[in-house]
C-alpha cells in the first residue's frame, strides 16, 4: 500500500528559484517530494475504478482544534466521537488555523484521540484538479505542460484513492508531501487543461499507476524503486524513467550549489542514525568528500561514497543522505540551506563542505521544468507523458 509521507522534508519551488539566483515572473509556489514510506508490499489494485465519478478525499486540516465552514464553527466538542458530514455550497470558505481555502464538495470531520480532528474534503476528481495544477505549476506556463501535469496528478490521486479507500479516511493531503491543492481556483489554463484531458489517466496492464512527478529531474531520471520505495509496484516500466538526457539538462536552474559546515553535517548524519533508523550513519567520523558510488541504469546516483579524513569510505543511499542532511536535529542548529536533490557531489574546502547538485525533488516521472521545455518546443501533452512514463497506456 502506498502511504503518504507526512514528514516535513519537502521542497519549495520559490525558495529553489531564489536560491538559484533566477527570477521567474508570476506563478506559484511549491513542489512535491511525493515520497512514500518504504514498503515491501505489493500495491495490488484489488478493484477496478468504479464507473461512478470518483471523489478524492483531501485532508485539508490535520489535528485541527477548530474549523470554520462558511459561518459555522466546529470544535471537537461540537463534533463528538463519530465522523461528522458537513454539506457545503460551491465556493465555501473553510478556515483552519487562520488559513482560508475556498472549496466545493462535502467536508467530513474525523475525530482523533487527542481531542483534535482531521478536516477532509471530498471533491470530484475533475473539480479537484484545477486547484492542484494552480499549486504545482507557474501560472504563465504552457497549456501542454498543464495538460501533461493534469494527467499525472489525476493518475496519482486516483491510484491513491483506490489504494486507501478501505484503509484510511483520506487519500491525499493538500501540501507538498502529497500534491499541492489550493481549493477552488479561477486559473483559466488549469481549467482548460483538466477539460482537455477529462478522465485521462496513465495505466500499466490496465491499472492506474501512481504517476509520481517532481519539479526538476536534473537531467537524468530516477526510478520509483530507488527514489520512492522498494515496493514491487514501483518496478513497472513507466516508473523506470526515460533513457538519455532530459530537456531540463539545458536549463541553468537545474544546477545548484551550497555549502555546509563539514563538522555539523557529520553530526547531523550521526544523529540521524537513530532518528531515521540507519545505524551506519553513526560510524561516520568526518567528511572529506562525497562522490557517487553507484548509479541507476540512466547514470543518476543512487549511492554515495562518503570518504573520511583517514580515507575510510562509507557508502550510503543517496536519498537517505539528502533526507538526513535536511533534517532538523534538536541539539544542532537547523540546516539553513537545503539540499534540493540527492543527485549531488561534495568536497571539503577548509572547514566547509561544498556541495553541488542537479535538480529538485526525487526525479521520478514527469519533470515539471523539462515538460515546460518540451511544451515550449511544440510537443503535445501525449508525447510529454510518453517520454516521462515510458510505455504507459494513456487513456480514460
Ligand atoms: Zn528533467
Amino acid at each position: 500500500m502506498a502511504v503518504i509521507n507526512t514528514n516535513k522534508d519537502h521542497c519549495n519551488r520559490r525558495e529553489f528559484v531564489l536560491a538559484s539566483g533566477l527570477f521567474v515572473v508570476g506563478g506559484l509556489v511549491s513542489c512535491d517530494e511525493l515520497e512514500t514510506k518504504p514498503s515491501t508490499k505489493v500495491a495490488k489494485q484489488k478493484t477496478k475504478p468504479s464507473p461512478e465519478p470518483i471523489s478524492i478525499r483531501v485532508r485539508i486540516g490535520k489535528n485541527a482544534e477548530k474549523v470554520t465552514i462558511a459561518k459555522n464553527t466546529f470544535t471537537k466538542s461540537t463534533i463528538g466521537d463519530k465522523p461528522l458530514k458537513v454539506e457545503i455550497n460551491p465556493n465555501t470558505k473553510v478556515t483552519i488555523n487562520g488559513k482560508t481555502k475556498t472549496t466545493s464538495g462535502l467536508i467530513m470531520l474525523h475525530p482523533n484521540k487527542n481531542n483534535t480532528f482531521d478536516v477532509v474534503l471530498h471533491v470530484l476528481v475533475e473539480q479537484y484538479l484545477p486547484g492542484v495544477l494552480a499549486g504545482e505549476l507557474f501560472a504563465h506556463w504552457h497549456p501542454a505542460t498543464f495538460a501533461s501535469q493534469a494527467v499525472a496528478a489525476r493518475s496519482y490521486a486516483v491510484n491513491l484513492h483506490i489504494e486507501r479507500k478501505t484503509t484510511s479516511h483520506f487519500d491525499v493531503t493538500d501540501g507538498p508531501s502529497s500534491q499541492m491543492f489550493l481549493g477552488d481556483v479561477t486559473l483559466d489554463v488549469a481549467h482548460r487543461a483538466v477539460q482537455e484531458t477529462n478522465g485521462v489517466v496513465l495505466r500499466w496492464n490496465k491499472e492506474i499507476i501512481p504517476a509520481y512527478y517532481s519539479a526538476c529531474c536534473g537531467g537524468l531520471a530516477a526510478t520509483a524503486y530507488d527514489a520512492i520505495s522498494g515496493a514491487e509496484s514501483h518496478q513497472i516500466t513507466p516508473l523506470q524513467g526515460h533513457s538519455g538526457k532530459d530537456k531540463c539538462a539545458a536549463l541553468k536552474i537545474r544546477s545548484w550549489n551550497t555549502e555546509r559546515s563539514a563538522r555539523l553535517l557529520r553530526k547531523r548524519l550521526n544523529a540521524c542514525a537513530n532518528l531515521m533508523n540507519i545505524p551506519s550513519f553513526a560510524d561516520i567520523r568526518s567528511i572529506r568528500s562525497i562522490e557517487p558510488s553507484a548509479t541507476n541504469q540512466h547514470g543518476r546516483p543512487i549511492k554515495l561514497a562518503i570518504t573520511c579524513r583517514r580515507k575510510k569510505v562509507y557508502e550510503v543511499r543517496a536519498k537517505d543522505f539528502m533526507r538526513a542532511a535536511n533534517t532538523n536535529v534538536s541539539a544542532l542548529p537547523n540546516p539553513q540551506r537545503k539540499l534540493w536533490s540527492s543527485f549531488l557531489v561534495g568536497k571539503k574546502v577548509g572547514s566547509k563542505l561544498e556541495l553541488s547538485g542537479h535538480g529538485m525533488g526525487h526525479g521520478v516521472g514527469l519533470c515539471q521544468y523539462g515538460a515546460q521545455e518540451f511544451a515550449g518546443a511544440g510537443e503535445s501533452w501525449q508525447n510529454i507523458l510518453a517520454w516521462y512514463y515510458p510505455k504507459a497506456e494513456i487513456n480514460s
